[in-house]
């Protein structure tokens, strides 16, 4: 009999959980960066084992919206508390749970689902702070449990994997045993140059970037070519991205690049334009048109 859940993963920003979702898929489906704010939409990562089949759905973090773009990631978070079977909270191993963790845990108890508290980044901290962590954490809700973990080295991973599990309700596995995600390839080129951006470039402009793929093709000898189109909210923002002698371009654009194609094994050719869409952060037709 096939097993499937649906697992949301939550937490205020920044605390990994587009991590997590790399190290269960094993692969990059969702992009990750020091910056908070870098997952935008829900993105499904799959992970399946003999008869079953966890969907882990990565949300942006939950934090207090400054535009339309905000809202609609804040919301992405509660919509998709509506389709799972039960949810973890990410946190961080030192800290006791704040307003963000207290409301998650409201909105989720009031949709009935299970949540499991998973203190992240352990491996940067003495084990010995985690307790405390644990404690305040047991006084905020009746979690199924409190899972201590390392999202960059995987420390204790398989151990959340195997009560998640334990947890799945009979039913049919939602995306093929071999499915990683349901990011098209077109997708995560675009959200693996705007990664780059978050790495390469400081304070508003990053946040203020949109990368659409215009085209994706296989040429005949197997290279993919790509060209990307990337948005940014002001003139002197275009300059920043471009870099002097177009060097910050080159840069972001040669890491993103090299991991297109580990992902798809394959040659990649990338062409890159940079344009400008005054304040596309609060144009609701932009929005749409650039899938958010
Ligand atoms: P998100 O905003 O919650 O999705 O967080 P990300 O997955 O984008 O990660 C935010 C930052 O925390 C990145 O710099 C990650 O490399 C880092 N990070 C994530 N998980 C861990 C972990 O287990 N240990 C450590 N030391 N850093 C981590
Ligand atoms: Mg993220």
């Amino acid at each position: 009999m096939e097993k499937t859940a649906v697992v949301l993963i939550a937490g205020r920003p920044n605390v990994g959980k587009s991590t997590l979702l790399n190290t269960i898929v094993g692969s990059r489906v969702a992009i990750v960066s020091p910056k908070p704010q870098t997952t935008r939409s829900r993105i499904a990562g799959v992970w399946t084992k003999g008869e079953t089949q966890l969907v882990f759905l990565d949300t942006p973090g939950y934090h207090k919206a400054k535009s339309k773009l905000g809202d609609r990631m804040v919301r992405t978070v509660t919509e998709s508390a509506q389709s799972a079977d039960i949810a973890l909270l990410l946190c961080d191993p030192e800290k006791a749970p704040g307003v963000p963790e207290k409301t998650l845990c409201e909105r989720f108890a009031a949709a009935g689902l299970p949540v499991i508290a998973v203190l992240n980044k352990t491996d940067a901290v003495p084990k010995a702070n985690l307790l405390p962590t644990i404690a305040a954490y047991s006084r905020l809700h009746d979690f199924a449990e409190i899972v201590p973990v390392s999202a960059r080295t995987g420390d204790g991973v398989d151990e959340l994997l195997a009560l998640l599990a334990a947890r799945a309700p009979e039913g049919e596995h939602i995306f093929a045993d071999d499915a990683m995600t349901d990011q098209s390839q077109r997708t995560l080129a675009a959200e693996y140059l705007r990664e780059q951006f978050l790495r390469h470039l400081d304070r508003e402009v990053p946040h203020g970037i949109a990368v659409v793929a215009e085209r994706f093709e296989e040429r005949p000898d197997g290279v993919i070519e790509v060209e990307l189109n990337v948005f940014c909210e002001k003139a002197s923002h275009k300059g920043i991205i471009i870099g002097a002698h177009g060097e910050t371009l080159k840069a972001a654009g040669a890491a993103a690049r090299k991991n297109l194609e580990d992902l798809l094994g394959a040659k990649v050719y990338m062409q890159i334009w940079v344009k400008v869409k005054e304040d596309w952060r609060n144009n609701d037709y932009l929005l749409a048109s650039f899938g958010y």
